[in-house]
């Protein structure tokens, strides 16, 4: 039994996430974690909703509300999402948690004492009326490019051009309008990343397994110009982690947290130690620390391809820099990104399925098969509204579905709601169980590889195997001439229900758990041996009708939907 840790980039707190950021790493580790364990593998699965830093600031300001509040609420909304689609995490945490704050102060004094830490001296927007530093998307005033009276401190949302806070013509502040702001000194934290420079590299070149497109965009960043530059780890902001030396207080940092960049991703490791807080796991140091136990851990990370720089470079120079015995990454599957029917979703323009408005309207394993049958990896995918009806109606309910109805519906007619016995399988049984074994040595390739779309086609081949055999075998004509012949075949295609019940689970679990319940079985093992597997269900096994296992997407539901999730003109 292999150890697999598999973790999934930190969905940020303010609001809800689009099928773009679901399908980007969530649902693909889910998958992955799903059939780690079905093959008895032991899995730790974690998630965390990344919650410091100014968007969450503003964001609850915008909704009324205090930001530890409305954090705790949003942590609330995404956590029963993420159970609407069935993300089976072991535990979804918070980056604002106890055990992130520890941990994120023990790292930073650590580097400290390795001589990883510079001070460094800046200036920035200072807001007497508000009694605060003001980061860039706390300014506003007139651009000075096109005359727009909004511009933010960092960009010109009219001519897009990038600003200085001090570029602005009568900058003011967004909190209070106050006009009365000056520049002043103000002393960050930066992490020597230069000097990391070359453990890092051997670091990269040591993964020979790793994507070419992962490496390069690593060796980019390494090398190009002036090489990796050191990066600011602290803000002047209320909300965050506060800036300690381990347990202790930092000199002349009081007031200031930690940059959400540097504590986000140790909330990887935290969120372990939330697990066992929350008395879901006994010994997070097995699954983390080298040194007790995490060296046969195999850690594989998710992620959208914007997110891999961070995790090739400024995670593992926390990691490496801290000399300690952490477990480092093995593995980085990475995306590109969803598209939304001839566009790109927009969070603010509302255009696009929202996960919980996806939910509204179909059940999760819809959704998860479409988007993990149609995953960004090799390209940008696109969502379309006839591509996902086609793929629904076809695939789930004309293949998998369909299958399921003939095979039980045929057989209580004619044998009752239990397994037939009698008859002997023949040749064309035995050319089906070939050609499934074929398929399933592949599918299992393609599952272990993290190869999304490859995996779901093999999948959807194995389905497509059992109608074809149905089709040929054709029970209701061999019941009139040989019913001892009919029995067997149907024996094997009642099998066949469990043998897909099992082996989709990881991408349709809640039509695998109802295709189980209908079999009147809870055994899951996966099917090594094919021809065993499809003897699972003896003769005089009961099982039941089960209802519709996927309904079809009419065309006027379709055109509703895409009517109503076309996004507010901008205006
Ligand atoms: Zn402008």
């Amino acid at each position: 039994m292999a150890r697999h840790l598999i973790t999934s980039a930190l969905p940020y707190i303010n609001g809800i996430k689009h099928l773009g950021n679901l399908v980007g790493s969530q649902l693909p580790a889910d998958l992955f974690a799903r059939y780690m364990r079905a093959r008895g593998n032991e899995v730790l699965f974690l998630c965390a909703t990344d919650e410091h830093g100014t968007p969450a600031e503003l964001a609850a300001a915008k909704a009324g509300k205090d930001v530890a509040d409305y954090c705790a609420e949003m942590h609330g909304v995404q956590t029963k999402i993420a159970d609407g689609f069935r993300l089976s995490f072991d535990h979804y945490g918070r980056s604002s948690s106890a055990e992130n704050h520890a941990l994120t102060q023990h790292f930073a004094g650590r580097l400290a004492d390795m001589g990883l830490i510079r001070e460094v001296s800046e200036k920035m927007v200072y807001s007497n009326a508000d009694g605060r530093f003001l980061p860039d998307r706390y300014i506003e005033g007139t651009c000075p490019n096109c005359g727009f009276e909004s511009a933010r401190g960092d960009q010109c949302d009219n001519c897009t051009k990038q600003l200085d806070p001090t570029d602005l013509i009568n900058p003011y502040s967004t909190i209070s309008g106050s006009t009365d702001l000056e520049e002043r000194e103000t002393k960050h934290l930066f992490l020597c990343q230069s000097q990391m420079r070359e453990k890092l590299q051997a670091w990269i070149d040591s993964k020979g397994d790793w994507p070419i497109l992962t490496t390069s965009i690593a060796n980019k960043w390494l090398n190009d110009g002036d090489g990796l530059q050191d990066r600011g780890i602290t803000r002047d902001l209320d909300w965050g982690v506060p800036v300690k030396k381990g347990g202790e207080d930092w000199p002349g940092m009081e007031g200031k947290v930690f940059y959400v960049w540097f504590d986000a991703p140790i909330e990887y490791i935290a969120c372990a130690q939330e697990w066992v807080a929350a008395e879901k796991g006994t010994d997070w140091e097995r699954w983390w620390r080298t040194d007790k136990g995490a060296d046969d851990v195999t850690y594989t990370q998710f992620m959208g391809k914007d997110n891999v720089p961070f995790h090739t470079l400024s995670f593992p120079a926390t990691i490496l820099g801290s000399e300690e015995p952490w477990k480092a990454v093995d593995y980085i599957k990475s995306f590109n990104y969803l598209n939304y029917d001839g566009g790109q979703f927009s969070t603010s323009r509302g255009r696009g399925v929202f996960m919980d408005q996806a939910l509204e309207i179909l059940p999760s394993d819809y959704w998860r098969w479409w988007l993990l049958s149609h995953a960004p990896e090799s390209s940008d995918s696109e969502f379309t509204w006839e591509n996902f009806q086609q793929s629904v109606n076809k695939d789930l309910a004309d293949v998998l579905g369909n299958f399921v109805s003939r095979v039980t519906k045929f057989c209580r007619s004619k044998f009752g709601e239990v397994v037939p016995a009698g008859g002997e399988l023949g040749e064309t049984e035995q050319a089906l169980i070939a050609e499934l074994t074929t398929r399933m040595r592949s599918y299992e390739d393609h599952m272990t590889a993290m190869e999304v779309r490859k995996s779901a086609q093999e999948l959807r081949a194995i389905w497509v195997a059992g109608n074809e055999y149905l089709q040929t075998a054709a029970p209701w004509s061999t019941f009139k001439t040989d019913p001892e012949k009919a029995a067997a075949q149907i024996r094997l295609a009642l099998n066949l229900i469990r043998f897909y019940a099992v082996i989709s689970a990881p991408f349709i679990p809640d039509a695998s758990e109802t295709l189980m319940a209908a079999m009147q079985t809870e055994d899951t093992n996966w099917p090594d041996d094919v021809a065993a597997a499809l003897e699972t269900l003896q003769p005089g096994h009961p099982f039941a009708v089960p209802d519709v296992t996927f309904r079809k997407i009419s065309d006027d539901e379709r055109e509703e939907w895409q009517e109503k999730f076309a996004g507010k003109r901008k205006s």
